[in-house]
């Protein structure tokens, strides 16, 4: 008896023991029905981690495909592989999303993996940190920022694709798909031409309507559920720009989109989708006062949350926006790029941890320069031997000074320092600039050669220019340079127009040349570095026949008023000044005389 109680309470107290574990289960785990805060408690992340840790031991270190030690949730076919990836991306919400009403996701990520401290990029403006998700590299990489995305479109073959693009290269049939209130990210984020459905719309509900309706006809129609879905919603972010990050406006914004998206998560529930899709929500900065851009921890924290199949309930570890990139191509067993240095976060997939962040090593050994002297004037070895049918109108060697060999009455503003140049001597900007007088090119073509040495730029220096750069439609032009790229503008007062051209990835790391040939004649604007060849784009229509004069000055380092807030910190050299259209023969011809 003694004995058979014994046992028989043996037994009790086991069944007992059974039973709790299987209600910690199905309670907090396994029903996105049940409503928690979608904060991950300490409770919570216990009950899921004891779970998983068996499981995890058995540690299978595969080259690190996306820079992490993997062992992944995996049967012998190895790490389980989704068929469908949601990306929902609401600009503006930053990590308010704690302080918001989101009953909603709080239900879709109960069981989820969350941070609300991923950092997203520097700048903490919507195109570096969308640019920096879709290509898993910070923003000085993919030199993306709101002028370029909206008038540009991301380079095919640029080094660092986008997510989608990869997705297309590994998977030739899959089906993707984007759906943004923010066109820019389809115009300049997004590659063009790999078959990526885009669509947007200037009102968030309809944007998600859209993406809704996309997956329900995909599924009618036997083509199945987009392989990656990415949906961008922007009302966050026009209300903390009107009245407030954080404020009460803010917030019941993101209470609303918490509604809309639930929309697009019941649409995957119906279609019995959510077993086979790993569904992500995010955002690309937060804000301080009205706006965003610097810093500060609200501007910068960013909420990332994820749900599906392998995703460990818990806290994410340190998360940088770059890495959604890695996240996307690991849920759909895909490798990364060489070239990105995003990873998969710890905490997020059950038995991955984040290994070493890639490294992208900038080779700058071909810029490499020895100095010689600036060949004298009428010598064999002086550039007009080299461009022989173009008007040289101004050369300045900077060679101690800021002599015009042609002639023109240049004069100094502020202080100029006479540095190591390419040939000879340089001047070093950051303090002062140089103007040359009475330049005005009017209607006609002209280009414009020189040499820059710099360590990178903050904000958008001038080159050189004649106008106003504090508003970019007023009369007039600049060339300026900008992290990652340099920009040609021009406007009439209303009109304006924007060329961004990508720099090599090592341009901050020694001598780069710049060409820019403003054409009239062909109605276009051609920008070369280091005598390369020509990228292109026409004058629109209503400039097309519009005088570029303005201050009655060329300025070299800073706008046509002399007063512009951002200093040039280059060193500057060999700057000409020809009328007429450079051809890329002329750019060869310069090659040469530069040694190249
Ligand atoms: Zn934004």
């Amino acid at each position: 008896m003694m004995k058979k109680t014994f046992l028989t309470c043996l037994a009790l107290l086991l069944v007992v023991a059974m039973l709790a574990t299987s209600v910690a289960c199905t309670n907090p785990t396994q029903n996105p029905a049940s409503t928690t805060d979608g904060e991950t408690t300490a409770a919570d992340t216990d009950a899921s981690t004891t779970g998983d840790t068996d499981a995890d031991t058995d540690v299978t270190t595969d080259a690190a495909t996306d820079g992490e030690t993997t062992s992944d949730v995996e049967d012998e076919a190895g790490p389980y592989v989704y068929k469908h990836v949601v990306v929902v991306g609401v600009d503006g919400a930053g990590a308010f999303f704690k302080e918001a009403e989101t009953p909603n996701l709080d239900k879709i990520f109960a069981n989820g993996a969350v941070t609300y401290e991923a950092i997203t990029s520097t700048p903490s403006i919507s195109a570096q940190s969308w640019g920096s998700l879709f290509h898993g590299v910070t923003p000085e990489f993919h030199g993306l920022d709101n002028g370029i995305t909206g008038s540009q479109a991301y380079p095919a073959d640029s080094e660092f694709p986008s997510f989608f693009r990869v997705i297309r290269e590994q998977m030739p049939n899959a089906s993707l798909a984007s759906f943004c209130h923010w066109n820019n990210i389809n115009i300049g984020i997004i590659e063009d031409g790999i078959g990526v459905h885009k669509a947007s719309d200037s009102s968030d509900v309809k944007v998600i309507r859209m993406a809704r309706d996309y997956v329900e006809a995909e599924v009618e129609n036997g083509n199945g559920a987009p392989t990656m879905l990415f949906i961008h919603l922007d009302e966050a972010d026009a209300a903390g720009h009107n009245s407030g990050y954080g404020t009460a406006v803010h917030l019941k914004k993101i209470k609303q989109q918490d509604a809309w998206i639930s929309t697009l998560y019941d649409t995957y529930a119906d279609l019995g989708l959510l077993e086979d899709t790993l569904f992500i929500v995010t955002t690309d900065h937060g804000g301080s006062g009205t706006s965003h851009g610097g810093s500060t921890d609200a501007e910068m924290k960013i909420m990332f949350a994820a749900t599906g199949k392998t995703v460990e309930k818990g806290t994410i570890g340190e998360m940088g926006i770059r890495d959604t990139a890695s996240v996307v191509l690991h849920a759909l067993g895909l490798e990364q790029p060489a070239s990105w240095t995003s990873r998969v976060p710890s905490g997020l997939f059950k038995g991955v941890v984040a290994g070493d962040r890639p490294v992208y090593e900038i080779d700058g050994s071909d810029r490499e320069h020895v100095n010689v002297p600036t060949p004298e004037a009428g010598s064999a070895g002086h550039i007009s031997q080299f461009i022989t049918d173009k008007n040289l109108v101004s050369y300045l060697t900077f060679d101690g000074d800021v002599t015009d060999e042609m002639g023109a009455a240049t004069t100094q503003g502020g202080k100029l320092y006479f540095v190591e140049g390419y040939f000879g001597e340089g001047a070093r900007m950051e303090d002062g600039y140089v103007s040359i007088p009475d330049y005005a090119p009017g209607t006609s073509s002209f280009s414009v050669s020189l040499w820059i040495n710099t360590n990178g730029v903050a904000s958008d220096p001038p080159l050189f220019s004649n106008k106003n750069w504090n508003n970019g439609n007023l009369s007039g032009y600049v060339f300026c340079i900008k992290s990652g790229a340099v920009q040609f503008n021009m406007g009439d007062g209303e009109n304006r127009m924007d060329f961004n051209k990508q720099l090599p990835l090592n341009y901050a790391t020694g001598w780069m040349h710049l060409t820019l040939v403003v054409d009239r004649e062909a109605g276009e604007v051609r920008i070369s570095t280091d005598f390369g060849a020509f990228q292109t784009m026409a004058i629109p229509e209503a400039l097309k026949d519009v005088s570029l004069d303005a201050y009655d000055v060329l300025n070299i380092g800073q706008d046509g008023t002399g007063t512009y807030s951002a200093p040039l910190s280059a060193v500057v050299d060999e700057f000409m000044i020809f009328d007429g259209a450079l051809t890329a023969a002329d750019v060869e011809a310069l090659a040469s005389y530069y040694g190249k």
